[in-house]
């Protein structure tokens, strides 16, 4: 049985006075979460965000260099972010690979960096609308799987499926679209355990059509964008589980 992950991912959001959402987050759970939560808010935020999240948060970065050290100004490598209490790490984000050029090898050896310190990577991809009009989503997500993921890889990373048409838009997968991909990645993972392995969703999840998503069979959880901003939305994500 896998435990299904909520992802928050606050992008180029957030300031010392939004360490607050915390608080408000915890107001608003109607329950106690029945899955594992994750919040990967900027790298300015992480220290003080796992000062204070309660241990029932863990919080990841959005980002993490390809390089363990070196000249490289302006990097933060995966070893920093384990030494300040990071757990995960967000690779391979299409804004990412759209905004610097990153390619699957390029999101690969991140992956390997985080994995090599104790971090675990969530790695994205997934198709343009191009490619699903043509009818080539499941290929294109398999070849990028495959591509991105480390050599040794094993259960312990994550995958999110996200549909680069579905980020920041409005529109969602349909749970069907969405459950048909993560049945493709889990039957193309060739590292140990594919049953265990974890696929979240992401593309404009909200509280309204989080459920749907979630009671997919291949479906482990959720990486939430502008969802996550607003406490209210995210813990009712959260709630929505199980
Ligand atoms: C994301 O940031 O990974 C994402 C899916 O964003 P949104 O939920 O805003 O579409």
């Amino acid at each position: 049985m896998r435990r299904a992950l909520i992802a928050g991912n606050w992008k180029l959001h957030g300031q010392r006075q939004d360490l607050q959402w915390l608080e408000a987050l915890s107001s608003q759970l109607g329950k106690p979460p029945a899955c594992d939560i994750v919040l990967c808010p900027p790298a300015t935020l992480l220290s003080d965000m796992v000062g204070q999240a309660p241990d029932w948060i863990a919080v990841g970065a959005q980002d993490c260099s390809r390089h363990g050290s070196g000249a490289h100004t302006g990097e933060i490598s995966a070893a920093m972010l384990a030494d300040i209490g990071c757990r995960y790490v967000i690779v391979g984000h299409s804004e990412r690979r759209a905004d610097h050029g990153e390619t699957d090898a390029v999101v690969k050896a991140k992956a390997e960096q985080a994995l090599a310190v104790g971090l675990t990577p969530i790695i994205c991809l997934g198709e343009s609308l191009q490619e699903r009009d043509a009818g080539r989503a499941d290929e294109v997500c398999q070849a990028q799987l495959l591509a991105s993921l480390p050599d040794a890889a094993a259960s312990d990373v994550i995958i999110a499926y996200e549909p680069i048409w579905a980020i920041g838009t409005g529109r969602t997968a349909s749970a069907e679209q969405a459950q048909d991909i993560h049945q493709v990645l889990r039957a193309a993972f060739r590292g140990q355990n594919r049953d265990a392995l974890r696929i979240l969703y992401g593309g404009s999840v909200k509280p309204d059509n989080a459920a749907a998503l979630l009671r997919q069979p291949d479906i482990d959880g959720a990486l939430v964008g502008g969802a996550s901003l607003d406490p209210v939305s995210f813990a009712a994500i959260i709630d929505s589980v199980g």
